[in-house]
């Protein structure tokens, strides 16, 4: 019997992922970039696979290139961080207009 690469369950002969993990991987992908953390754990929890199998799930790093929670956060940091980045410039060029707006009423 193998293990399960994410769980550590017996996950069948020659499987490398269990059903239940097969079946959070496929959710993941379908989630990813779509919807908040909150929503992401919601949409994990709904495929009716235990929450602490969850857990092992996304605290798992098979392929040693960081767990799926660190894979997942870090997608929607860095979509976080452009929405932000977009924002900002924006806020500043209002600083500014605001500002020169101002400037003019004092001259
Ligand atoms: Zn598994």
């Amino acid at each position: 019997m193998a293990l399960c690469i994410y769980c550590g369950e017996r996950s069948g002969l020659l499987a490398k992922i269990c059903a239940d993990c097969k079946k959070l991987l496929a959710r993941v992908n379908e989630l990813k970039g779509k919807v908040g953390y909150g929503e992401f754990l919601d949409g994990l929890a709904e495929t009716g696979v235990p929450k602490e199998k969850i857990i092992l799930f996304l605290k798992a790093d098979p392929e040693g290139k960081g767990s799926v929670q660190d894979q997942v956060t870090a997608e929607m940091t860095s979509e976080l961080m452009q929405v932000m980045g977009l924002k900002g410039s924006q806020s500043a060029g209002n600083v500014k207009g605001i500002r020169e707006s101002i400037d003019k009423e004092k001259k």
